[in-house]
């Protein structure tokens, strides 16, 4: 990989926390691909549970919220990818805003045991949920940029343990030399995500409630809320290339940045799109009691494109086809009995 001071070296050891998980099982398959041969990998869940287990990396579960955990996984890393939270879609994070707050202690925890342990760099998964929420009142948003998340009144739970955390990767690098880079995601989704159970996102819900009515023959969903809230979808291998870039670019230390798309759907139209690659079309029972966040959310590309001179690129429609594939084969190999990716926490 690239570095902004040091070239990091193929046998420097990587810590990549939260591995079990979507966005951190990914990460760990695209490090190993490179050619990093000392990663280490990280996640409260069992490790037979994990998304994705990458052949030769060091997978351990452990509870990083314990600090003798972040320490020990710390040690010797020359970078540190801090992925892991208790987290999922609004269904989660407006019921369990204990749980989100309670991940603040990950990050206090790994982020002295990385300064300790004399780490080159950290990388902090920061979210869109730290933005002001007055300005998503609508779901015709103007896009949020950078600068939106203060005055705060970010998520309740949830989006201020990120912004809390955010600040501790900043004052890291202030006061202690830390040099830390921040990612503000939003909505990254695509294969090996969870896609039932409850933690699940609004693209592997859709595709799930289109796959069952589609093999049930019933042919009606429940959509939650009224359809018209907004959102920008990023897909998964936009998101690792992203975390590279930032991770690794002089300009973006300890400075929160959008990594996310600016191609702004409605929940409506997301369906439009899962339906035409399903090849079905089905009768929309909207829950309006149901959680649903923000009016309209949408990322502002202004400042990555000008400091990386690249956004993530792939359209929804292509990255919805991925999804949806793996979902299906998922759903039949549940129904045929299989092992499939499953959220037990
Ligand atoms: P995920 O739930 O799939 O993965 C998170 C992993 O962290 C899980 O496997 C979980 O077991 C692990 N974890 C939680 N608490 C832990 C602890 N105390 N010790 C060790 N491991 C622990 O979620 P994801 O989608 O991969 O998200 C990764 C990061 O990106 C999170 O910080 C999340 O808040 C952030 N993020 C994700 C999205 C998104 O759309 N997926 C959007 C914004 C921000």
């Amino acid at each position: 990989m690239t570095s902004s001071k040091h070239q990091t070296r193929l046998d420097d050891r990587i810590l990549v926390a939260g591995a079990g998980g979507f966005i951190g099982g990914a990460l760990v398959r695209r490090l190993a691909e490179r050619g990093h041969t000392r990663i280490r990998a990280v996640d409260r869940k069992p490790v037979g549970d994990w998304y994705q287990r990458t052949p030769g990396v060091e997978n351990i579960c452990m509870d990083l919220s314990e600090k003798e955990n972040a320490v020990r996984a710390a040690e010797g890393a020359a970078e540190v990818y801090n992925l892991a939270a208790d987290m999922g879609g609004m269904g989660f994070i407006e019921r369990f805003r204990v749980e989100c707050l309670r991940s603040v202690l990950v990050n206090t925890h790994l982020i002295e045991a990385a300064w300790r342990a004399g780490a080159e760099r950290y990388f902090f998964s920061s979210s869109a949920c730290v933005y002001n929420t007055d300005l998503q009142k609508d779901p015709n948003v103007r896009a949020l940029k950078e600068a939106d998340a203060y005055p705060a009144m970010a998520e309740r739970g949830y989006g201020w343990e990120k912004l809390l955390s955010e600040m501790f990767c900043q004052e890291y690098w202030a006061e202690r030399g830390l040099e830390t880079h921040i990612a503000r995601f939003h909505n990254i989704y695509g294969p090996y995500g969870t896609w039932f159970g409850g933690r699940e996102k609004a693209p592997a819900a859709i595709s799930r409630k289109l796959i069952e009515a589609k093999d049930t023959g019933h042919r009606e969903i429940e959509i939650w809320g009224d359809g018209h809230q907004t959102r920008s979808f990023c897909y998964i291998d936009d998101c690792i290339e992203g975390i590279d870039r930032i991770m690794h670019s002089p300009d973006l230390i300890a400075t929160p940045i959008n990594l996310g798309s600016t191609e702004l759907v409605s929940i409506n139209e997301l369906v439009d799109i899962v339906e035409e690659i399903a090849g079905i079309t089905v009768t929309r029972r909207y829950n309006l009691d149901a959680p649903k966040g923000v009016a309209g959310r949408n990322s502002d590309n202004t400042m990555i494109r000008s400091i990386l001179g690249w956004e993530p690129g792939a359209t929804l429609r292509e990255g919805m086809r991925h999804t949806y594939a793996w979902i299906e084969q998922q759903y039949n190999d549940r129904k045929a009995g299989k092992r499939v990716v499953e959220e037990r926490w």
